[in-house]
């Protein structure tokens, strides 16, 4: 009998906002900014274009009075561009390797641990991530820590899927493209139709996320949901009125989100 699914965001959720180095802490950026800021990867030329189009683009996405229809479009046109951009600037798959290699992109706590635990329950992981540098970048990052999918029957990998040429190079990415306010089920059900076989018969759906945005993930859901959030401090309030769970931004752990789901699936196996 199924009971739980769970659909989990990667940046920031994941993967750590803060870590210590040399004894600083400092703010983790997404997967992009990682090749946006790394000269190294793709040169300075690119990392100065990038950096226009996240200026024009970043504050229309936080700007609270343009409506979601708009900022879609918006977003929209700044991936097809910056996905251009990286095309002309030569980004190939082994570029996306030292992306995933950045000592800065660190898994939470416990993760591997969370994601042996949902397997030995047979509990369905969906990890729902609008990266720009997609699947493949994500799964080099779990690959780093033990985490190989053919290990991993009940975990799926849902993102922006780039295409390489056989010599390496990026060509596109995959139709629809994933952007962050995008991600409602509607969206996960166009990039993984089996979904719906996936939810169906489960009496709660989880959802695990760092911002906002990530309880869109459950929108469409009709069972019980359970949304955990690991918010930062300044936007713990406003996550406290969307999401059941609040975890710390800085150091939640999949320690916490075990024992929630523990106790969710010990109350759904009493009820049934
Ligand atoms: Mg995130």
């Amino acid at each position: 009998m199924k009971h739980i699914v769970i659909v989990v965001d990667f940046d920031g959720t994941l993967t750590n906002r803060y870590v210590n180095l040399n004894g600083k802490n400092v703010e983790v950026p997404a997967l992009i900014a990682v090749l946006r800021e790394n000269f190294d990867i793709l040169g300075s030329e690119y990392a100065t274009e990038a950096h226009k189009l996240y200026n024009y683009y970043r504050p229309i996405e936080k700007d609270p009075n343009i409506s979601e229809w708009e900022k879609a479009a918006k977003m929209e046109e700044w991936r097809r561009k910056h996905y251009l951009l990286l095309k002309e600037a030569g980004l190939t798959y082994d570029m996306l390797k030292k992306v995933a290699h950045d000592s800065r992109v660190v898994l939470r706590r416990w993760t591997k641990e969370f994601l042996d635990f949902a397997k030995q329950n047979g509990i369905p992981v969906v990890i729902f991530s609008s990266s720009w540098v997609g699947t493949a970048a994500i799964r080099m990052v779990l690959e780093r820590y033990g985490i190989r999918l053919e290990d991993y029957p009940n975990l799926k990998i849902v993102s922006n899927v780039l295409r390489f040429d056989k010599r390496g190079y990026f060509v596109g990415a995959d139709e629809p493209i994933i952007y962050g306010g995008d991600k409602s089920l509607n969206n996960l059900r166009q990039k993984l139709p089996e979904i719906d076989k996936i939810l169906k018969d489960a009496k709660a759906l989880v959802v695990i996320g760092d911002n906002l945005g990530d309880r869109k993930m459950a929108e469409g859901f009709n069972g019980e949901v359970l949304g955990i959030c690991f918010a930062a401090n300044e936007m713990r309030q406003d996550c406290a009125k969307a999401f059941e769970v609040i975890l710390s931004q800085e150091d939640g752990n999949f320690e916490d989100v075990i024992k929630i789901i523990k106790d969710k699936l010990k109350e759904l196996l009493d009820k049934s």
